[in-house]
């Protein structure tokens, strides 16, 4: 009935995540919040986790793409769970390793990593820096030399794969700006020379050919693309790689109309390809890393909103105001993405409104959505937007000086504050006056 399987509805028709009511969440908590379920994040990566235990003999480590959503307490949680973790910058980095994450289970993303990154990422003994470019790989290894250590490595590769989605979420393909190019030879070059380099440990190959992708087509492609590559690599230059990281992007269902594919069937397909590819062409199984961001964190969050006005405009449209907006979630702004909405105090009456739902800024393409259907909503009633467990705390900003929103886990009938609402002297605790 929803789009996520952790909501419901309760006997007094109020929208539930986690069977606690949103309305008390509201009222304990204010709005706007992030609420993220615990248990559906748990449960997602048991899912990933027993997919590689089912199809590939457990011989592969799932790591949350950790820019999807981080904070300490996340970071702590994907720590206990045996997930390993993507980073793309500093910050990520510093988040993880304040909860004394086990750095081996580390990949360090980014495509213009700066030398403070690179030496606190080897300062902090990340497992795998994922290598974007070749200034990169030569910095690394003169790094590596100074400090007469070993570095292990990954190069990111783009295996020209289209992915069928958004125009922006799309880096598979040669015009990107991720990683080396297969076809113009950029990537073969780039193996070549990090060979050589003696300081550098090339452990394996990545690509990420994109985000909120359904279909598992694009991913059996990327994996025998990059199983031919692995091949070449060991006939021409007598090198087997050991890990294929094939990156994150599996998609979630936002909407009614979204038909993601299950999400074991992701290594299921991947497994096969692989395995097959490795008695074809002689080579042995490598290691695989997947790296899934959205499908652990989207499906667990909702963002719980007040209603503070309305305006009808006669034949055209019904704006509904609410208490936050392209602050706390820029994704409309950005890329149109879609979102489901339920009146949390009228959850179990019929949606027979189609309204457009606007934030507080001074942005008129400030909108959560256009032609949204929701329940008969009035000023005072509260909204919640589903699905925002990814890419919203994460991508928030303090534009027009408004204060971030708290996010709360819910947890067997336990809510508590992970990040605190911000307060008007957050707002200005980098401010100098005169
Ligand atoms: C963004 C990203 C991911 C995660 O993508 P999702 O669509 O959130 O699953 C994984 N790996 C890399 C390198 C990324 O840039």
């Amino acid at each position: 009935m929803f789009v996520s399987e952790n909501l419901s509805i309760n006997e007094k028709g109020h929208l539930t995540i986690g069977k606690i009511d949103t309305i008390e969440l509201a009222k304990d908590f204010g709005t706007p919040l992030y609420v993220m379920d615990e248990a559906l994040i748990k449960k997602t990566c048991k899912n990933f986790k027993d997919s590689i235990d089912r199809y590939y003999d457990g011989k592969g480590l799932v790591c949350y793409a950790s820019k999807a959503f981080s904070c300490l307490y996340m970071c702590r949680l994907m720590s206990l769970e045996g997930m390993g973790l993507d980073v793309v910058s500093i910050g990520e980095l510093y988040t993880a390793m304040k909860v004394g994450y086990d750095a081996e289970k580390i990949i360090f993303h980014g495509n213009n990593k700066t030398d403070e990154e690179l030496e606190y990422a080897i300062e902090s003994k990340v497992g795998r820096i994922a290598v974007d470019n070749i200034y990169e790989l030569e910095r690394l290894d003169r790094i590596a030399r100074d400090k007469d250590i070993s570095i292990g490595i990954m190069l990111r590769i783009k295996p020209g794969i289209d992915a069928h989605t958004h125009e922006f979420i799309r880096t598979g393909q040669i015009d990107s700006k991720f990683g080396f190019a297969l076809e113009t030879g950029e990537a073969f070059e780039a193996v070549t020379k990090a060979i050589e380099c003696k300081n550098i440990e090339l452990k394996g190959l990545h690509c990420h050919i994109g985000s909120q992708i359904f279909d598992v087509k694009p991913f059996e492609l990327a994996a025998s693309v990059m199983m031919d590559f692995i091949a070449k690599i060991k006939n021409e230059l007598n090198y087997e790689i050991d890990e294929l990281n094939l990156g994150g992007g599996f998609g979630i269902k936002y909407v009614e109309n979204d038909k993601p594919s299950p999400l074991d069937t992701y290594m299921e397909v991947i497994s096969k390809v692989i395995k097959t590819k490795c008695n074809e062409l002689n080579i042995k199984q490598p290691f695989i890393i997947i790296e899934p961001g959205r499908s652990i964190a989207a499906p667990a969050g909702i963002t719980l909103y007040t209603v503070g006005g309305i305006k009808d405009i006669p034949n055209i449209r019904t704006y509904v105001s609410v208490d936050g907006g392209m602050n706390d979630n820029p994704r409309y702004a950005l890329y149109q993405s879609k979102y489901d909405v339920v009146v949390a105090n009228k959850a179990g009456v019929d949606k027979t409104k189609k309204v457009t739902i606007a934030g507080k800024c001074c942005e008129s393409g400030d909108l959560i959505g256009e032609d949204m259907e929701i329940q008969d909503v009035e000023v005072g009633d509260t909204i919640a937007v589903l699905a925002t467990g990814a890419y919203n705390y994460s991508m928030s900003s303090n534009y027009n000086r408004i204060a971030k929103p708290a996010v709360v886990f819910v947890n067997e009938n336990r809510a508590h504050v992970v990040v605190k609402r911000e307060t008007l002297d957050d707002i200005i605790r980098n401010d100098i006056d005169v």
